[in-house]
């Protein structure tokens, strides 16, 4: 007898999901039930990736649940109005994709979007405002631009570095779409993809040692290359790994979609066809050894109701560690992420040269990228630099208002703005924003690996190699090939 009424109830609750508690629901026969039913955590590119793959590989083989904690799709893509005007959108975490991107670039083209090129709002300052100053808490190092004056002092300053930096840089991406995306994909194995595209060769040594080996000038690689690493992933190029180095220089074509980039992971959501539940947090995940499947509980965060699922397979697609999921048995070894800091502010002028050092010429630059170098001084790493990067990421026109992005290891307070901002300014509005952003990135030979269980998937193991909205949409992507490997209907390949 009680063996029956546990198979009604696992029958009630394959059909419906979420119905053990809660409301009641009406019954009615669910063709969904003979589908794998799959639960999805988190909402941004990974978990969105993962939903639209599955459907796509499967024609809509999967009845799927994704659970997002928050109230929006995107995770770390997510757009805030400047002053609270929605005509006026940034990006305040993840703000650029390259063309290599292939899974966001097509899903551009698939998806209709219309991109601007990155900072494009800055181009409405001159050129010779909108120029790019490389910093070391004590001095401007070099300037440069995109006119041909600065770009011949740049190439007379580190000479064929330059070249040599960016083609290692090339064959890197070069090798990864060919072996991530092509000959091994779908990979069961992050450790074994990067043995087998000898990039466990790069993750193991800092960007420091790949370009002392390649022969590359201190010059170029501490003052140039290390403003990219601390602007891309607030890391310096003693500590970052090899791979990670290589990404920051892979900046090429720099695009963001118009309205947010988030907008590309709710069509990835709509076209799957999945029941998005967001303010939805899962609490917990485990093994249900007498149905052979995985409970999964979850809480609304406005009205504190808790329910739970049964599911074939549950994807992981954020960082575990920040997700508080209890689970038996679940080995998803720890990651320490940066701490970042994103502080945006208008202001009706340009930046306050003076702060950043004696004596500069005019026009001073009006985004300025950071390193602890200076070649002439030896103390130069002691010089209090408070900042990874600042940048002009808009000029709006009509009201003549700057609008800045800071970049920074602490929270900045309003005096600084108004430091930095020079005291006539008019500093109209702050906007301050605390990320867990990104791994800090350090040479490893160890990743976490998709397969955490039977039918339990991580993806964020992906961030410790890479950590771009492209690689967990590939990480999503690659989860969702695995998964429908023999049920596909089309074949798992990518764009
Ligand atoms: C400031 C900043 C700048 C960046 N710049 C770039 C850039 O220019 N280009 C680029 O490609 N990348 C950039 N990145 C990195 C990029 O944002 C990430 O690599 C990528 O977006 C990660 O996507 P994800 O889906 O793996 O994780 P997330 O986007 O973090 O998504 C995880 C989701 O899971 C949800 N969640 C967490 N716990 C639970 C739970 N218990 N229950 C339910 N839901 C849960 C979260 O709310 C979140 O929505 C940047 C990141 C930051 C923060």
């Amino acid at each position: 007898m009680m063996t029956l009424l546990l198979l009604l109830l696992y029958f009630f609750a394959s059909c419906f999901g979420d119905g053990l508690e809660g409301e009641q629901i009406p019954l009615k026969v669910n063709q969904d039930t003979v589908k794998g039913r799959i639960a999805i955590i988190g909402a941004g590119a990974g978990g969105s990736s993962a939903a639209y793959y599955l459907q796509k590989y499967t024609n809509h083989g999967f009845n799927i649940t994704i659970y997002e904690k928050s109230n929006y799709i995107g995770g770390r893509a997510t757009t805030v109005p400047i002053g609270g005007n929605s005509s006026y959108l940034v990006e305040t975490g993840a703000s650029i994709f390259v063309s290599a991107n292939k899974i966001l670039s097509k899903a551009v083209e698939d998806f209709n979007f219309e991109t601007q090129a990155f900072r494009e709002g800055a181009k409405k300052v001159s050129n010779a405002d909108n120029r790019i100053g490389i910093w070391n808490g004590n001095s401007i190092l070099v300037i440069f631009s995109d006119s041909i004056m600065d770009k011949m002092k740049l190439f007379l300053r580190y000479g064929l570095d330059i070249f040599r930096s960016l083609s290692l840089s090339k064959q890197f991406v070069q090798r990864f779409l060919d072996y991530y995306y092509n000959k091994l994909f779908p990979f069961e194995s992050l450790n074994t993809a990067a043995y087998l595209s000898d990039f466990l060769n790069y993750t193991k040594i800092t960007g420091r040692g790949l370009f002392t080996e390649k022969g590359i000038s201190d010059l170029f690689s501490l003052e140039f290359i290390q403003s990219l690493t601390r602007v891309n992933y607030a890391q310096d190029l003693e500590s970052i790994h090899a791979i990670g180095t290589l990404v920051c220089l892979a900046a090429n074509n720099a695009r963001q979609v118009k309205g947010g980039n988030w907008q590309i992971f709710r069509k990835f959501i709509e076209s799957s066809k999945a029941d998005l539940k967001l303010k939805e947090t899962v609490k917990s995940i485990k093994r249900d050894n007498v149905w052979n499947k995985w409970q999964l509980e979850h809480v609304n965060s406005e009205t504190g109701n808790t329910n739970i699922g049964l599911f074939d397979d549950i994807i992981i697609a954020t960082p575990f560690d920040q997700a508080n999921i209890e689970g038996d048995n679940i080995n998803i070894p720890s990651v320490e992420y940066v701490h970042l800091h994103v502080t945006f502010f208008v202001s009706n002028s340009a930046l306050n040269a003076s702060f950043f050092g004696k004596d500069l010429q005019q026009p001073f630059p009006s985004t300025i990228l950071t390193t602890p170098f200076n070649q002439s001084d030896e103390n130069s790493s002691d010089f209090d630099i408070p900042i990874y990067s600042l940048s002009l990421i808009d000029y709006i026109e009509e009201r003549r208002s700057y609008v800045y992005k800071i970049f920074s290891k602490e929270k900045l307070t309003d005096d600084f703005i108004r430091e930095i901002s020079g005291s006539r300014a008019n500093i109209s509005w702050v906007y301050r924003k605390e990320w867990y952003s990104y791994p800090k990135l350090h040479p490893t030979t160890n990743f976490t690996d998709f397969k955490v269980a039977d039918g339990l998937w991580y993806l964020n193991g992906m961030e410790t190699f890479i950590s771009t909205m492209e690689t967990s949409a590939l990480a999503g992507a690659n989860v969702a090939g695995l998964i429908s490997l023999g049920r596909n209907t089309s074949d798992i390949i990518l764009p």
